[in-house]
Formats: structure tokens, C-alpha cells, sequence
């Protein structure tokens, strides 16, 4: 099942859904979550709630969010101060403020985060639904996976160069997810913007409001306890800091967050991953490093 929300793609594929019924309620609520979601955390649409927030000039954003969704606003910060502000959701006053702002940016923006969170907020509601049954269920919201219920699934992580080179494999390594498990990928290959046919990440260093090259793909695999929301956060917050930085990153404040970073050389392609990723990847087509550190 395939649907456009949240400015992408989500799918939602389930394993021996002998009750056709049951998947097709499932499937109700997952939308249902997600188009909720939306509603609140669109940077896009002016009547989102963060867009009414951003208008009015707010500040203490996780006290005047709606309760359900203040958990993203409250990670978001968190992530901010973690990280010195390498993952920043107030990149739009950042960049106002050094005079690179193009009235692009919604004052705060959630939108490294916000898929993840809906992503957890599904599969919360899919459990409850189940109660103690057998299912199992993958979720997929614009690369933001979590496998919900029972069961593994085997994942494929996406060739950053595919699009400059048909040549090379669709997938450079494979992961299996165990179910409560997220993974998700940052990359600068989907969503990017060209200035003078150079290509630049769609993501920018909240410390500096450059965009961040010499990375082409970041993917981060979180346990139950983190959840997709922190797995979405931190591929963006890792994909700033880059492997060193963003491995000690991890070791202090995540250290239950498994990271590969794939750096922007096509012409030499190579995966640098944690111990305990590397020990994950299957089928990885290019040699595996360790983050120096
Ligand atoms: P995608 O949305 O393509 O899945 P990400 O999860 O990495 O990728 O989120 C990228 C989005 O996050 C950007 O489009 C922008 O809205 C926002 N963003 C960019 N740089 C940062 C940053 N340093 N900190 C927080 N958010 C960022
Ligand atoms: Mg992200």
C-alpha cells in the first residue's frame, strides 16, 4: 500500500495479513496518524499549527504546541543543544540572521524530524489496534522504516551514485531490521538543490547555514528505546557532523544508534560505518572502514 504524505512517499507492507479486514483497518489508522501529523508540523501549508506558531512569533514552542506533538518539538531542541546546534530546527532564524535567508524556511523546521515522529506515532496506534495478537508490519515513510509487531525485514540501503552511474548496483548493503527496530537515511541524492551545475545537500550545517558537502548518504539504525524519530534526527544531525565527529557524537549521547556514512566519491565508493553497523551490513558492495577517531 503506497500513498503521498508529508511531501513524500509512504508504504506500509504487511507479513501473512490472512485478515484482509484487519490489515485494511490498520491501514486506516496509519493514514489517519499520519495526515494528523501533517496537519501540525507542515512547514509548507500556512494553516499547519508550527506555521500559525511561527506567525505568531512564538518561542516556547514545546509549551505551545498541541500535546501530542510536543515530544518533536521538545527531541528537536534536544538534538539542537546535544549536538551544538550541528542539527539545528531554527536553520530559518540562522539563516535571517547572517542575511542568507530567502523566506524559504518556516522560522522553525522540523522537517528532519517530523517523519520519523509520525512514524512512531503509527506504529504506537498499530500496536495498541493488535493489542497482544501476532502481526507484523514494515512502515515506511520517505525512508524513515520501522518494523512494528513481529518478525524481520530485510532492507536494502540505496546507492547514493545510482543516479549518476546506471551502471552501479541499486543497493550498496543490506539490513535486516528486528521488529520495534527504525533505520533511516539522509542523503543528498533525493532532495538537493543546483546552483552553477554544482549540486548542494538540502541540508545545512546549523552552526554556519552552509550547505554540507563530502557526504552523499548517512543511514542510522535505532533500537525500540529510540524509536524512528530519533533515527530520522540523528541521520541529519550525523550527516553534519561527518564520520568522526559524528561517531564520538554517538558513543557519548546514543550509543545504542548503529551509523554508516557513505562519503560524496563516486569515483572510489566506500562505507564508513560503527563497529557494531559494520558487524550488521550484509551484502555490502564496497569495502567497510571505521570511523577514525
Ligand atoms: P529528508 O527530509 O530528505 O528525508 P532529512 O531527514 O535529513 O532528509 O531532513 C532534511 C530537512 O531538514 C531539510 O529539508 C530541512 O528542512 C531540514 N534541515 C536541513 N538542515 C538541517 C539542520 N542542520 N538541522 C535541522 N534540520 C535541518
Ligand atoms: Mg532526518
Amino acid at each position: 500500500m503506497r500513498w503521498p504524505v508529508m511531501g513524500t512517499v509512504a508504504q506500509m507492507t504487511s507479513r501473512r495479513h490472512a485478515d484482509e479486514r484487519k490489515f485494511g483497518e490498520l491501514f486506516v489508522r496509519v493514514q489517519a496518524s499520519y495526515s494528523r501529523v501533517e496537519k501540525l508540523l507542515s512547514a509548507w501549508n500556512p494553516e499547519s499549527e508550527l506555521s500559525r506558531l511561527s506567525a505568531a512569533g512564538c518561542t516556547n514552542w514545546t509549551e505551545a504546541a498541541s500535546p501530542d506533538v510536543r515530544p518533536c518539538y521538545a527531541a528537536a531542541l534536544r538534538l539542537a543543544e546535544e549536538s551544538g546546534d550541528a542539527f539545528n530546527p531554527r536553520i530559518g532564524e540562522k539563516l535571517r540572521a547572517l542575511g542568507m535567508g530567502h523566506g524559504r524556511y518556516s522560522r522553525f523546521d522540523l522537517g528532519a524530524i517530523a517523519k520519523g515522529f509520525a512514524v512512531d506515532m503509527a506504529a504506537e496506534e498499530v500496536e495498541r489496534a493488535m493489542g497482544g495478537r501476532y502481526f507484523s508490519l514494515l512502515l515506511d515513510l520517505g525512508g524513515n522504516l520501522r518494523a512494528v509487531g513481529a518478525g524481520e525485514w530485510r532492507t536494502g540501503v540505496r546507492n547514493p551514485f545510482r543516479g549518476v552511474d546506471a551502471s552501479q548496483p541499486e543497493i550498496c548493503a543490506v539490513i535486516t531490521l528486528v521488529g520495534g527496530e527504525s533505520v533511516a537515511t539522509s542523503g543528498n541524492y533525493e532532495r538537493f538543490v543546483e546552483k552553477d551545475g554544482k549540486r548542494l545537500s538540502h541540508i545545512l550545517d546549523g552552526r554556519t547555514g552552509e550547505h554540507v558537502s563530502g557526504i552523499a548518504g548517512v543511514t542510522v539504525v535505532t533500537p525500540r528505546e529510540y524509536g524512528a524519530m530519533l533515527a530520522d534526527g540523528l541521520s541529519t544531525t550525523l550527516f553534519v557532523l561527518g564520520p568522526e565527529a559524528g561517531a564520538a557524537f554517538l558513543k557519548r549521547r546514543y550509543p545504542q544508534a548503529l551509523a554508516l556514512w557513505i562519503p560524496d566519491d563516486p569515483a572510489s565508493p566506500r562505507i564508513i560505518a560503527t563497529p557494531d553497523m559494520a558487524y550488521r551490513l550484509e551484502r555490502a558492495a564496497w569495502p567497510v572502514a571505521s570511523p577514525r577517531m
